[in-house]
């Protein structure tokens, strides 16, 4: 799985039980490649039914997990060891909209991502700079401190999207030279630290589409995406996916 592409969608708070259906029916008309691990970070509720919904061989994901680990006195929050429980496989950790949204900090994603990683699920850190870091010339400087988060845990497998912030769900999507640029800065640092024959995989997000995908993935150092809309329709999800081949 860590040589392939990963073609993973985050439904963010969208969907419904009829929803889930529709997808996993419309999904089965068409034909994908098998050279890619497609998969859906589901909202937390819906997440156990699509993964009996979805085809053998994917990537069951949820969004979020707790930054508390043992069972207890937490009202609303879902720990790793139950998105484990019902046989996730990922959990997006740091997404863009829970930092701006939660105050997510990087103490508190170090944390989900331990438990994360102690429940056996792969944690997809996301990072990215905002516009005005970008304007400032303070791209680069921004997703390493992001990164960082991982850098003490020397993890054996890391598994990173780069979202700039500026470009989810706006239609603006980075430059083929900006995405190859900062892949290849994501790429040199995890290289820096990380433990000798760590898998590694980097993603693209950020208004990716079945008319830019093929030129985003065929990018040096993407290894997939991370797609927001256009994984809401089966249609557009599967364009996507069968623009790895
Ligand atoms: C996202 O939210 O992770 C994302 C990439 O969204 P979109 O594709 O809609 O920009």
């Amino acid at each position: 799985m860590w040589q392939q592409q990963w073609i993973l969608g985050n439904w963010k708070m969208n969907g419904r039980s009829a929803a889930c259906r529709d997808f996993a029916a419309r999904l089965a008309q068409h034909r994908l490649p098998e050279n890619v691990l497609a998969g859906i970070a589901a909202p937390a509720p819906y997440a156990a039914a699509l993964k009996q919904l979805l085809p053998a061989g994917w990537l069951n994901g949820a969004q979020d997990v707790s930054r508390f680990a043992a069972d207890g006195a937490f009202t609303g929050e879902t720990s790793a060891a139950m998105l484990a429980d019902i046989g996730l496989d990922f959990v997006l950790v740091g997404h863009s909209e829970r930092r701006q949204y939660f105050g997510e900090d990087h103490a508190v994603l170090s944390e989900k991502i331990d438990h994360a990683q102690a429940a056996g699920l792969i944690p997809v850190l996301c990072v990215g700079e905002s516009l005005a870091e970008r304007e400032a010339g303070r791209e680069q400087a921004v997703v390493a401190a992001q990164l960082a988060v991982l850098a003490d845990k020397k993890p054996a497998q890391i598994a990173v999207a780069y979202e700039p912030v500026w470009a989810i769900g706006t239609g603006k999507v980075a430059t083929p030279e900006q995405i190859a640029e900062m892949h290849a800065f994501i790429y040199r640092e995890l290289l820096s630290w990380a433990a000798e024959g760590a898998n590694i995989r980097t993603l693209y997000g950020g208004s990716v589409n079945p008319q830019n995908a093929r030129a985003i993935l065929s990018l040096p150092h993407v290894d997939g995406a991370l797609v927001g809309g256009a994984s809401l329709q089966a249609d557009s999800f599967a364009a996507i996916i069968c623009a790895t081949e």
